[in-house]
C-alpha cells in the first residue's frame, strides 16, 4: 500500500490543541501518514503559554536529515519556527532535499499574546523561506506584520495578498477569521486572480489551534495529490467542522476538534 506522507516542522503544544499535536492529529484524520520535526517545546494549556523552550538549529536540521534520508514527504508545512537561526537551518534543509508542496503558516503570536517568533526573525522568514513556499497562510494580524499595512478594507486585504505574493510564494491565502461579519471569508491569490472561500462564522471562544489545523489540513490534501484549490476547499470544510465541534475541555480557550 502506498500512503501519502506529510511532514510538519513546528512547535509542541503540551496541551495538545495546537502546534505539532494538532498537525499530526489532522494528518491522521485525513488519511495521511504524519511526520514531525520539532522546533521548540512550549509548556502550554488552554489558559495560555507558560514557557517556550527552543531546540538548537542543529537539532532541527538533524531531524530533517533523518527524515530526508529515509522518508520523502509528499508535502511539508511549517508552524512555530521561533528564531532566525532555526529558520535558516530549515530553509537550507528543505532546499537541499528539494521538498515541494511547502505550506508556511507564518505563526507569530499565540492568541494569549505569547511570542512564537522573535521579532528579528520575520525578515529571515520572508527572505529564506517564503520563496520556497507553494502557499503562505497568514491571518490578518500576521498579514499586517508582514506588509506593515493596516487591514480593514477588502481592497487593502487584496493589496496585502499581492504584496505577500511578491515575497516569493506561488500562492497566498488571506484568512478572514479575525475580521468581523457573518461570514469567515478566506481569499486565495495565485498571482493572477482571487478565489473566495466562505463559511458561516461560528461565535465561540474555543478556537485554540485553528490556524495550525487549517494549514495542516491543506498540507494533507496536497500530500494526497489534490490541487491547491481542492486542498483549501477540503481544509475549509475540515476547520469549519472542527470549530463547530470544538471541545469544551480545559478552563480557557478550548481546542478545536480534530476528529474528521
Ligand atoms: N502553540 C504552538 C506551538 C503553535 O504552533 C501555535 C500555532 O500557531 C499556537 C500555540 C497558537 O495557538 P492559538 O491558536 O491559541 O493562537
Amino acid at each position: 500500500m502506498t500512503i501519502a506522507k506529510a511532514l510538519t516542522i513546528a512547535g509542541s503544544d503540551s496541551g495538545g490543541g495546537a502546534g505539532i499535536q494538532a498537525d499530526l492529529k489532522t494528518f491522521q484524520e485525513l488519511g495521511v501518514y504524519g511526520m514531525s520535526a520539532l522546533t521548540a517545546a512550549t509548556a502550554q494549556n488552554t489558559l495560555g503559554v507558560q514557557g517556550v523552550f527552543p531546540l538548537t538549529p542543529e537539532a532541527v536540521a538533524r531531524q530533517l536529515d533523518s527524515i530526508g534520508k529515509d522518508l520523502t514527504p509528499d508535502a511539508v508545512k511549517t508552524g512555530m519556527l521561533f528564531s532566525a537561526d532555526i529558520i535558516e537551518a530549515i530553509a537550507d534543509r528543505i532546499a537541499h532535499y528539494g521538498w515541494g508542496n511547502l505550506v508556511i503558516d507564518p505563526v507569530m503570536v499565540a492568541k494569549g499574546g505569547a511570542s512564537l517568533l522573535k521579532a528579528d526573525a520575520v525578515t529571515t522568514l520572508i527572505r529564506d523561506l517564503f520563496p520556497l513556499a507553494l502557499i503562505i497562510t497568514p491571518n490578518l494580524p500576521e498579514a499586517e506584520m508582514l506588509t506593515g499595512m493596516q487591514l480593514y478594507k477588502a481592497e487593502d486585504i487584496r493589496e496585502a495578498a499581492r504584496r505577500i505574493h511578491n515575497m516569493g510564494p506561488d500562492m497566498v491565502i488571506m484568512k478572514g477569521g479575525h475580521a468581523g461579519g457573518e461570514l469567515a471569508r478566506d481569499l486565495l491569490y495565485d498571482g493572477t486572480g482571487f478565489t473566495v472561500f466562505e463559511s458561516l462564522r461560528i461565535r465561540t471562544e474555543a478556537t485554540h489551534g485553528t490556524g495550525c489545523t487549517y494549514s495542516a489540513a491543506i498540507t494533507a490534501g496536497l500530500a494526497s495529490g489534490l490541487s491547491a484549490i481542492e486542498a483549501v476547499r477540503v481544509a475549509k470544510d475540515f476547520i469549519q467542522a472542527a470549530i463547530e465541534d470544538s471541545l469544551g475541555i480545559g478552563s480557557g480557550h478550548g481546542p478545536t476538534n480534530h476528529f474528521a
